[in-house]
C-alpha cells in the first residue's frame, strides 16, 4: 500500500478513536532529528498504533525500532499497521507494561511516549540501555499548554498529573549527568544528551 496514503489513514483512525499519536509538527521535527544525527537504533516507550515507529522507521532503510506497548488491542492495531507497510523485519513491538521490560540492547535514541505519570521511572530504567552519545526524547513536556498554568480550576487527576509532568520537567533541568533543551514544538518535546562535563 501506499506510504503516504496509509499513514494518513492511520492519524483518521487514532483521531477517530481518541488515541494520541505525536502531533504532525513534532514528527516532523523527531524525523528530521533521526535524520540529522544518523540515529539508527530506536527503543520507544509507548507505541500505541505504531505511528510514530513507522514514521521512524521510514526515515531510512537501515533503521531499527523496538517498541513497548502495553495495551492489547492497540498492540494488535500496531502489529497490522506494521505488518501492512511491510516493515516487521526493521520494528519489533514488545506486548508489556514498559517498567517490567528488561534488555541489554543499547540504543541511540530512546522515544518516551508513555503514561506521564511515570516519566521519571521510565528515564532511570532506559537510559542505562542508552549509548554513552544517545539521545532520550521525550514527548507532551506541556501537556497542552497546562504544565505551568493555573491549577485551581482542574480537577484533582489532572493536576495531579500535571504537577508530575513539572517534576518531570524538574528532574530534567536539575539533573547532573543530563543536559536536555526543550523544544516548544507540537505538544513540547525534550531532548535531554548525557553531558561531557559537569558544567556542559
Ligand atoms: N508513540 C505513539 C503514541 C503513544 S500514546 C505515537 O506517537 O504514535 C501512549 C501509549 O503508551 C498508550 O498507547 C499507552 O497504552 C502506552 N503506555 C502507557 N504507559 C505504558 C507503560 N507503562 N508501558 C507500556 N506502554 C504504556
Ligand atoms: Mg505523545
Amino acid at each position: 500500500m501506499d506510504q503516504e496514503f496509509f499513514i494518513r489513514k492511520m492519524e483518521k483512525y487514532a483521531d477517530e478513536k481518541g488515541i494520541p499519536i505525536m502531533e504532525k509538527e513534532g514528527m516532523n521535527f523527531l524525523t528530521e532529528f533521526i535524520k540529522l544525527n544518523k540515529v539508527k537504533n530506536i527503543l520507544e516507550v509507548g507505541t500505541a498504533i505504531g505511528y510514530s515507529a513507522i514514521n521512524m522507521a521510514l526515515v531510512d532503510d537501515d533503521i531499527t525500532v523496538t517498541s513497548i506497548e502495553r495495551d492489547k488491542d492497540r498492540y494488535i492495531q500496531a502489529v497490522k499497521n506494521i505488518k501492512n507497510l511491510g516493515l516487521d523485519s526493521r520494528i519489533t513491538l514488545i506486548l508489556a507494561d514498559a517498567l517490567d521490560f528488561n534488555t541489554s540492547e543499547e540504543y541511540d535514541l530512546i522515544f518516551i511516549d508513555a503514561a506521564k505519570s511515570q516519566y521519571i521511572k521510565f528515564f532511570n530504567k532506559f537510559a542505562t540501555n542508552l549509548k554513552t552519545k544517545g539521545y532520550i526524547v521525550t514527548d507532551n513536556i506541556n501537556f497542552h499548554g497546562l504544565t505551568n498554568s493555573d491549577k485551581t480550576k482542574m480537577s484533582r487527576n489532572l493536576r495531579q498529573l500535571i504537577t508530575k509532568l513539572e517534576r518531570y520537567i524538574d528532574f530534567l533541568k536539575n539533573n547532573d549527568e543530563f543536559k536536555t533543551r526543550f523544544f516548544e514544538i507540537g505538544d513540547g518535546v525534550a531532548i535531554s544528551r548525557r553531558r561531557k562535563k559537569k558544567d556542559e
